[in-house]
């Protein structure tokens, strides 16, 4: 059953604590400069981040982790360098759709792309083919300092099994909800409290909420599951 609203909020903001205490603070997201953030942000798409690892390294073994040199590679090169991350040309497609936008349009340079308003500049990254919501608000959050709260179906699995959402809920409706209830901190932690946020949902989806035989034991959101509080 799906939860008040003041009992979610609760909930939520003390599944932060129960997370954090249990994970520590988690350094998200791994990627030397915000550009590689962006290029995991596209590389990440339906695979696991252990395979995007090994492509930012032939990129990055390849000296090919810029702008303007990954847009310079043949298109069949950028793909065999990032072969190990799956689906590999279409995200060579994506890419190159991402870099042409960032060059042509920003002179290749991520801070003007990633100047103005939120709602603007996340108009302009979903405009490019291949960019949703889910990698428009990683790069936002990760590689800007936009708040734009990051929902993923690790997400969506959480709080559906806890009653704080519906199962079959939209990404942005998710979105308003820890929007709505997420951004009580002061103005220099909220940035940092919504990056952390999703790192640690990130975890407990991975290892505990698993699609099937949930590790609800040994979770740390185990006293928020239904019926335990
Ligand atoms: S594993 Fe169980 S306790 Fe942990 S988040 Fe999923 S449903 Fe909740």
């Amino acid at each position: 059953m799906l939860k008040h609203t003041a009992l979610r909020t609760r909930q939520l903001r003390q599944a932060y604590d129960l997370m954090r205490a249990y994970f520590g603070h988690l350094q998200w997201w791994p990627g030397e400069t915000p550009f590689e953030v962006c290029v995991g942000a596209i590389l990440t798409q339906n695979t696991a981040w252990t395979n995007v690892e090994k492509a930012l390294h032939q990129l990055k073994q390849a000296k090919a982790l810029d702008p303007r040199k990954m847009y310079a590679l043949p298109p069949a090169e950028l793909a065999e360098l990032i072969r190990p991350a799956g689906y590999f040309n279409i995200k060579t497609k994506r890419l190159r759709a991402f870099l042409k936008v960032l060059i042509e349009d920003f002179e290749g340079s991520l801070t003007k792309l990633m100047h103005g308003p939120t709602p603007l500049v996340r108009e302009r990254l979903l405009a490019v083919n291949g960019i949703g919501p889910e990698t428009a608000d990683s790069m936002l959050l990760y590689a800007s300092t936009h708040l734009s709260f990051v929902i993923d179906a690790y997400t969506k699995r959480i709080f559906s099994r806890h009653g704080w959402c519906a199962e079959d809920i939209t990404y942005h409706d998710l979105q308003t909800i820890c929007v709505n209830t997420l951004s009580q901190k002061a103005p220099d932690e909220q940035l940092d409290y919504w990056q952390d946020y999703h790192a640690q949902l990130v975890m407990i989806g991975k290892d505990y909420c698993r699609p099937k035989n949930p590790r609800c034991d040994t979770c740390p959101l185990q006293c928020l599951l239904p019926g335990k509080h």
